[in-house]
This record gives structure tokens, C-alpha cells and sequence, in this order.
């Protein structure tokens, strides 16, 4: 599929349609924010960019700015309305990693409490990833970014 194709097979581009149903939270020329159908938490929800892009390396540095620059106010809402103990923001990229709707989505997970249903963590591999490793791996990410 081309960088932008219409993919009128991609569920979150119909709901930008309007062809399948969403309860939208927020609109604009770029993006488009609804409540997850299946929340994890109260006020969970999806930020979404406009145009179809599967997965962030997909994105132009405008495109990315530009739905980035819609998270904080409906981050902000989510606070105002429903007051939670904290907030994860989180995207999945790849099947591996859990994605499972093909096209771009950043997820708002207001949290409550330890019993909301959210389950985070992850187990920190300091002993495999000292300070020299580190300094090795930075440099390996900073080469690709310069080239
Ligand atoms: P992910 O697993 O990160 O790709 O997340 C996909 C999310 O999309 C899940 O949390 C689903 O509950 C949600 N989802 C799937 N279909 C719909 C839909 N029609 N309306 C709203 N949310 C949806
Ligand atoms: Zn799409």
C-alpha cells in the first residue's frame, strides 16, 4: 500500500468517515480523538491521525506534530473530568508489540487505582545494560540518526 492510499478496509478510517460509529471526543483538520469501544479504564482514549498511517515510522515530522500538538489538551479534559491518580500515555507499533488496528493510535489511559484493570511494568536489565553498554548503544542510535 502507498504512503497515504486510501485504505477503505482500515476500521479507524471509517470511523473518521463516519461509517462506522465512534463516540468522538475531539476534531480537527488533522486529527480525530474517540473513546476506546473495549476502555480499560473510565475515559480511555484513542488520538488518531486523519490521513492513514500505520505505525509512527510512517510519519512526517508535521504529521507527527501535528497530532502530538491535540494530546495535551484532551489529556488535559480527561484530568478536569475525571480527576485520576495519573494517566498513561501509551502506543503499541507492531504486532509484536501488541497493535492491533493498523493504523496509528495513541492511547489515554486515565488511572485510578491498582485495581483499574491496567496492567504496566516491565523488568529493568541493569546488569545486562551497564553504563558502558549504554554509552555503545547511544552511539550505535546516534550514527543512524546523523545518517
Ligand atoms: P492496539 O491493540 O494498541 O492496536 O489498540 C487497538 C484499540 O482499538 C483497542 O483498545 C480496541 O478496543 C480499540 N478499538 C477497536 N475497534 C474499535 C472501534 N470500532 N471503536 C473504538 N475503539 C476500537
Ligand atoms: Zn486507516
Amino acid at each position: 500500500m502507498k504512503r497515504g492510499a486510501k485504505m477503505t478496509e482500515c476500521i479507524f478510517c471509517k470511523i473518521i468517515e463516519g461509517t462506522i460509529p465512534s463516540v468522538k471526543i475531539y476534531e480537527d483538520e488533522h486529527v480525530y480523538a474517540f473513546l476506546d469501544v473495549m476502555p480499560v479504564t473510565k475515559g480511555h482514549v484513542l488520538l488518531i491521525p486523519k490521513t492513514h498511517r500505520e505505525n509512527i515510522y510512517e510519519f512526517s515530522e508535521e504529521e507527527a506534530a501535528r497530532l502530538f500538538a491535540a494530546a495535551p489538551k484532551i489529556a488535559n479534559a480527561l484530568k478536569e473530568e475525571f480527576d485520576p491518580a495519573g494517566m498513561n500515555l501509551l502506543n503499541n507499533t507492531g504486532e509484536f508489540a501488541g497493535q492491533s488496528v493498523f493504523h496509528f493510535h495513541l492511547h489515554f489511559i486515565p488511572r485510578y487505582d491498582d485495581t483499574d484493570g491496567f496492567q504496566p511494568g516491565w523488568l529493568p536489565k541493569t546488569s545486562e545494560f551497564p553504563s558502558e553498554r549504554l554509552t555503545e548503544l547511544g552511539h550505535a542510535i546516534r550514527v543512524q540518526l546523523e545518517s
